[in-house]
C-alpha cells in the first residue's frame, strides 16, 4: 500500500498514499482518551482526497475504451475537487475537460483547474440539482452536444466508492495496525471509529466498506452533513431547508446521490454540522496542530468532536481506541474566502502584535 521508493511515471502516482497524523493536542484540549487521528489528503498530488476517485475514473473508462486522445473531452460536474483531480490526469493523458462548477466554489479552485488547462462554466448555486442550469444539468447539456463529449459521472460511477475501499480504507487500516502500542501511545490496534463528511458519498461508501469487510464488522462509522443539506439519517436531522444556503464547500446536498450507499448497517450515525462551528475548527487545527486543512476538514472535525461529546462519548473515554477523522482537502483552496480572511487577516491582534507595535512605533 505505501508508495514505491522508486522514481514514479507521472503525477497520478502521487496521489494517495497520504499520512494519518495524531491529533494530540485536539483530543487533550476536549479531555478525550482515545487516540483522535486525522487522515490527510491535501498531501496527495492535486491536493484534495477526490484525486483518487478521478484517476480510478479516468482509468476505468479508457480500459473500457470510452477514452480517445486527443479527441475525448472529459466533462464534470462537481464542486471543483474532483474537477482538479481530473483536470490533473488528463493533463498527463491528453484529454480535454470541461468543469461545471456552483458560483459558491471558490476562485482557488477555477483558478487551479484553468492551469491545468481544463475550461470552466459556472452555474447559479440556488439551481436544484435536477434544473437545467444546475451544475449537473449544464454538464448534460454539453454532452450532447459536443463530439466525444463524456460524463465520468462522479455521482453514479462505482469507482468513486470503490476507489475508496481500495486505497482510502485499506491505507487507514494499513496505519493503524502497523503503529505499535508503546508506553506513550495505547492502542485497541484496530479502526474503531471513522468519521468523515459526505458530498456525493462516495468517500464514507468505499471506507465504511473496507473497513467492515475485511477488518472489523464492529467498526462505527459516523456521517458529516451540513444543515441545508439532506444526506444524513434519519431524515428527522434534515431540519433546515435546502433553500439555506451553507458555505462550506464539498460536502451535503439537495438530493442523495447513488453511490451513497443506504445499505442498512454501512453508516452507523450522523451528525449535522454549521458553518460557524466548521470554520472555528480550521483554525483550531491550523493553530493547535499545524495542519492547514480546509473548510470540510473543519466540519468533520466539528462533527467528530459533537459526536465524541454525546453518543460517541464510550469511545472518547476508551484509552486506546482508534477514532479516525477524515481530512478532505487544504486551505490553500480557500485563501480568498471571507471566511478564511475573518478567522486571520482579519482576527484580533496577538498579545505579540501589541509588543511588536510597542518596539516599532508603528501604530
Ligand atoms: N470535502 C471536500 C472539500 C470535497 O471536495 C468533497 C467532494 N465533494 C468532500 C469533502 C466529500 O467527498 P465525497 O464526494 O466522497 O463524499
Amino acid at each position: 500500500m505505501t508508495r514505491p521508493a522508486g522514481i514514479l511515471d507521472n503525477a497520478l502516482g502521487a496521489v494517495g498514499n497520504t499520512p494519518l497524523i495524531r491529533l494530540s493536542k485536539i483530543a487533550e484540549q476536549e479531555g478525550f482518551k482515545c487516540n483522535l487521528l486525522g487522515k490527510l489528503e491535501f498531501v496527495s498530488a492535486g491536493g484534495s482526497v477526490k484525486d483518487r476517485i478521478a484517476k480510478a475514473m479516468v482509468e476505468a473508462a479508457e480500459k473500457e475504451g470510452k477514452l480517445i486522445p486527443g479527441k475525448s473531452v472529459v466533462i464534470e460536474p462537481t464542486s471543483g475537487n474532483t474537477g482538479i483531480g481530473l483536470a490533473m490526469a488528463c493533463a498527463i493523458k491528453g484529454y480535454s475537460v470541461i468543469i461545471t462548477m456552483p458560483n459558491k466554489m471558490s476562485l482557488e479552485k477555477e483558478a487551479t483547474l484553468r492551469a491545468l488547462g481544463a475550461e470552466v462554466v459556472r452555474t447559479p448555486t440556488e439551481a436544484a440539482w435536477d434544473s437545467p442550469e444546475s451544475h449537473i444539468g449544464v454538464a448534460k447539456t454539453l454532452e450532447a452536444a459536443i463530439p466525444y463529449g463524456i460524463i465520468l459521472d462522479q455521482y453514479r460511477n462505482e469507482n468513486n466508492p470503490l476507489a475508496h475501499e481500495l486505497t482510502t480504507g485499506p491505507e487507514i487500516i494499513e496505519a493503524v495496525t502497523a503503529t505499535p502500542v508503546t508506553s506513550l501511545h495505547a492502542s485497541s490496534g484496530k479502526v474503531d471509529v471513522v468519521i468523515a463528511g459526505a458530498g456525493t458519498g462516495g468517500t464514507i461508501t468505499g471506507i465504511a466498506r473496507a473497513i467492515k469487510k475485511t477488518h472489523n464488522k464492529d467498526a462505527v462509522i459516523v456521517g458529516v452533513d451540513p444543515q441545508g443539506s439532506v444526506l444524513a439519517l434519519p431524515a428527522s436531522l434534515n431540519t433546515t431547508p435546502t433553500s439555506v444556503p451553507y458555505t462550506v464547500e464539498g460536502i451535503g446536498y439537495d438530493f442523495v446521490p447513488d453511490v451513497l450507499s443506504r445499505e442498512p448497517g454501512l453508516i452507523d450515525s450522523w451528525v449535522k454540522t454549521e458553518d460557524e462551528e466548521a470554520f472555528k475548527v480550521v483554525k483550531r487545527i491550523m493553530r493547535s496542530e499545524g495542519l492547514l486543512v480546509g473548510g470540510s476538514s473543519g466540519s468533520a472535525l466539528a462533527g467528530a468532536i459533537q459526536w465524541l461529546r454525546s453518543e460517541g462519548k464510550v469511545w472518547a473515554e476508551s484509552e486506546g481506541a482508534n477514532v479516525v477523522v477524515l481530512l478532505p482537502d487544504g486551505i490553500r483552496n480557500y485563501m480568498s474566502k471571507p471566511w478564511f480572511l475573518e478567522l486571520t487577516m482579519n482576527a484580533e491582534p496577538t498579545p505579540l502584535a501589541g509588543t511588536i507595535a510597542n518596539i516599532l512605533g508603528t501604530p
